[in-house]
């Protein structure tokens, strides 16, 4: 055995050779020692690309978790984004459900503004959630259930459109009439204005959010809205508007383009006797409603109202019955938290009519101070709760902020029934949120899909899992609820 010192002399230029060629010639030629150290060195080296492999791999996992957050920031300057164009507009206003008279308030802003938040970083963003979403939903073996994920370009502070477009796409009933042609047999191209123009247009939107092309996974609605400002002037330019006010303008466009009643009959201007009995009263003020306007459209939501005057000095009653499209709801308070039964509750309260406001009693033949109260005669299948956040008595207080807790499932409705006779009840399945203040703000969607019932976010763009339990909050603005049993047809 040699030592180290005179084996380090022997490494000759070929010994070195043979050491870069490999260990079984060299270990003839080196000592042990000289082997051993070798090997500590060539250990030593693998542990340092162990290191570095280790160094790479952190690197890479900060740079995604970068990613992440840069697109969690995007969310908020959206927000700040739409928040800035609203400053132009006209401060959002509760109406009746005839067409208001508002004119359209416009904004100098372009939609070409609208690409300021980056849409290549969202858009890539949006590809990935979209992409982790489809690999979670493999278990599901029907297709239907991995698609409806896509996003809504927003195309010039049209937030509050593509929130409400997403809780119409989530609408199961409404979603298969569109999905599966079957609208095309009643499109009416002799009293709708649009001659189906509007509904063609809507289904185009719905099919590409339905769509499992990687080209649709944000889908561009420029086609559709000017079809809507076609339909509804006041839609025309970039301002932002009131969700429940387009959800309006937009159903009863959608009605108009399949109404069954090709050939509108003269309005019946008699009063309906008031002999009849009120269950009578219901189906003939009914009847009439569907004589001008009767559709698929009004058959998923539209309910009655039945609203009645009570005469304080002779007790006489007097029933009206009026169609609704969604139930307007006061909020009790200014702050804090409300249970939805509490607004529901205000709504239906019995009311004192007196003063200026006294109706004329149709046994005293004179005004008389009444007693006005509302409770639901027919439920629609659909039932939108527009919660009044905005209202014209708050327009120069701001906007209410209360949390509403309303249920997710088993919504009892029976209790506002004017028979009170058939159990009713709702399971939510779609919101439109409201972020922000009456000037400036950003919508959002919270839906549940109507196959694999799980809840995402609908940020224009962007679609995000969500879980159940951060759906109720004091930015819910308008809530879809849909009758318990009601069966799909996929
Ligand atoms: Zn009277």
């Amino acid at each position: 055995m040699t030592s180290s010192k005179s084996s380090s002399i022997l490494l000759s230029r070929r010994h070195r050779r043979h050491l870069l060629v490999g260990r079984r010639d060299s270990s003839k030629i080196f000592s042990e020692s000289e082997l051993a150290r070798w090997w500590r060195t060539r250990e030593t080296l693998r542990m340092d690309l162990a290191f570095f492999l280790f160094v790479l791999w952190t690197l890479l996992l900060s740079m995604m978790l970068y990613g992440f957050v840069v697109g969690m920031s995007c969310d908020s300057s959206a927000i700040l984004y739409c928040g800035f164009m609203e400053i132009s507009t006209s401060p959002k206003l509760s109406t009746t459900s005839n067409r208001s008279v508002i004119s359209p308030s416009t904004s100098t802003l372009n939609s070409s503004t609208s690409s300021t938040t980056s849409p290549s970083r969202r858009s890539s963003e949006r590809e990935r959630i979209y992409n982790d979403e489809s690999n979670s939903y493999d278990k599901y073996s029907s297709p239907v259930k991995t698609q409806g994920l896509n996003g809504l370009k927003n195309i010039g502070n049209t937030c509050f459109m593509n929130s409400v477009i997403q809780c119409l796409s989530n609408t199961k009933l409404l979603l298969e009439y569109l999905l599966q042609d079957h609208y095309v047999g009643d499109i009416n191209t002799s009293t709708s204005g649009m001659k189906g123009a509007l509904i063609k247009s809507f289904v185009e939107v719905i099919k590409k959010l339905w769509s499992q092309d990687a080209s649709d996974r944000v889908v561009n609605t420029t086609s559709l809205k000017s079809q809507i400002q076609r339909f509804a002037p006041r839609f025309i330019g970039y301002a932002q508007q009131d969700a429940q006010e387009f959800l309006r303008y937009l159903l009863e466009g959608l009605h108009e383009d399949v109404n069954r009643v090709k050939e509108k009959p003269k309005p019946i201007l008699t009063e309906i006797d008031e002999k009849l009995s009120d269950s009578e009263k219901s189906s003939e003020s009914w009847n009439r409603y569907l004589r001008m306007d009767n559709s698929k459209i009004v058959d998923y939501f539209v309910g009655q109202l039945k609203s009645t005057l009570k005469c304080t000095h002779c007790g006489h009653c007097s029933v009206t019955f009026d169609p609704f499209w969604d139930l307007s709801l006061p909020i009790p308070q200014r702050a804090g938290q409300v249970r939805l039964a509490q607004c529901l509750d205000s709504f239906t309260r019995e009311e004192t009519l007196d003063g200026d406001e006294k109706p004329t009693c149709s046994k005293c033949k004179e005004r008389r101070k009444c007693t006005k109260s509302f409770t639901i005669q027919k439920f629609p299948k659909i039932l939108v709760i527009h919660l009044k956040r905005f209202s014209l008595a708050e327009r120069f207080r701001g906007k209410l902020s209360v949390t509403v807790d309303f249920p997710l499932e088993g919504l009892d409705m029976s209790h506002y029934a004017a028979d009170n006779v058939t159990p009713c009840r709702y399971n939510l399945y779609a919101i439109s949120n409201h972020s922000g203040t009456t000037y400036s703000g950003h919508y959002t969607a919270y839906c549940r899909h109507p196959y694999n019932k799980a809840w995402h976010e609908y940020n224009d763009s962007r679609v995000s899992s969500i879980s159940p339990k951060s759906i109720v909050s004091g930015e819910a603005y308008v809530l879809f609820y849909e009758q318990e049993g009601q069966k799909s047809h996929l």
